[in-house]
């Protein structure tokens, strides 16, 4: 199939949309003010626009009618929230293609990037009438806070059964194959006080029993697929007080359920063993933040995306990752879901940055994929 001419991306506006998202401040659940200027964009865009608005903030969904016939509809996402705020217009550099935070607050390009990207393709389509099927748009709020915004949408509003996030990091061209199930648990160990000085041997020491526990299951790395940490403990009153109660907060990941399962079981039967041992009480309790997911490079989806890469005069990177994003959610709802990287780089970091090239080739692959399944 013919390449799309790479003139059709207008390497300002995307510049001055990426800027412009960047400069107006989006913490989790503040997402309003950009929230109101994206529905406006969409809607200019020829976009049927909706928010869908839950407790504490929304998501925006919008549509766009193909003007294909048999094309698949395809979802395209990104998410309004940054884990800090964002710069103002004098707290970030744009020289030499790098667009970068001046040190003293993250850029946001994640995932403003991904915004203006999905913004630039949809202007070019607008402009150009290139063929399309169905567009779907779906922008979360929360992203950054477990994934909350997204567990809120109502699934049975979207009609696409193919995704694609943008919201990694790295150069354009990285697609993310695989992601993990994340599991958080709480230890809540309960001991005996007594005074630390009078009579120590009536109190039992959750501290003590805690360190034990700890000192005993696995943490870091535990094989490629799957990782554990504990993250968070927190114990005891006053050093003249045997401490009755420590609580330690902790999390799994793995790409692999057996593995997972094998993991959680062996840490939670080595901590309760302990905890007889030491005569206190354990209560665990765990819950999924996520699922996890993962496709072969064969699959059809992921093949379109790949060769839209090479279109792109890229190498298609695959990557399995250690974090969740937003696809594991459409993912878990039956949408085919697959990130890719924006050229977003050190994000979460005072060192965030972008090269705008990347601005630019972020915005044909999503042209190009849209091409590809209109052809199908
Ligand atoms: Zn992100």
């Amino acid at each position: 199939m013919d390449v799309i001419n790479t003139n059709l991306i207008n390497e300002t506006r995307v510049i001055e949309t990426f800027k412009s998202l960047v400069e107006i401040p989006s913490p989790s659940f503040q997402e309003q003010e950009i929230g109101i200027r994206l529905v406006e964009m969409l809607r200019g865009l020829s976009f049927e626009v909706e928010t869908l608005d839950y407790q504490h903030s929304f998501n925006i969904l919008a549509r766009k009618r193909g003007n294909i016939a048999g094309a698949n509809s395809l979802l395209l996402s990104a998410h309004m929230d940054t884990v800090q705020p964002t710069p103002t217009t004098d707290s970030y550099n744009h020289k030499d293609g790098v667009i970068a935070s001046n040190g003293a607050t993250i850029l946001g390009a994640d995932d403003k990037s991904g915004i203006a990207e999905i913004l630039e393709a949809l202007t070019v389509l607008e402009e150009t009438g290139l063929p399309h099927g169905d567009i779907e748009v779906l922008f979360t709020s929360a992203e950054e806070r477990g994934l909350y915004g997204a567990k809120q949408v109502d699934y049975g509003k979207i009609r696409s059964r193919y995704a694609l996030v943008l919201d990694s990091s790295g150069e354009v061209g990285r697609v993310v194959l695989a992601a993990p199930t994340h599991v958080v648990y709480r230890m809540t160990i309960t001991g005996r006080a007594a005074h630390a000085g009078i009579e120590p041997e009536k109190g039992t020491n959750s501290i003590i029993a805690a360190a034990r526990i700890m000192s005993a299951i696995t943490d870091g790395r535990v094989n490629s697929d799957t990782t554990a940490n504990v993250g968070v403990i927190r114990g005891g009153s006053a050093t003249n007080i045997v401490p009755v109660e420590t609580v330690v907060d902790g999390e799994f990941r793995s790409l692999t359920p057996s593995a997972l399962e094998k993991l959680m079981e062996t840490t939670f039967n080595t901590a309760r063993d302990i905890a007889r041992k030491n005569q206190v009480k354990l209560a665990i309790k765990h819950e999924i933040m996520y699922g996890g997911y993962s496709f072969n490079a064969e699959e059809p989806f992921v093949e379109l995306i790949s060769a839209a890469i090479s279109r792109c005069q890229i190498a298609p990177v695959y990557v399995k990752s250690g974090g969740g994003s937003d696809a594991n959610i459409f993912n878990q709802h039956g949408i085919m879901a697959i990130p890719l990287s924006t050229g977003m780089q050190k994000p979460h970091t005072a060192e965030e940055y972008i090269y705008t090239t990347d601005l630019i080739k972020g915005s044909l692959l999503i042209l190009e994929v849209l091409a590809s399944l209109a052809q199908r």
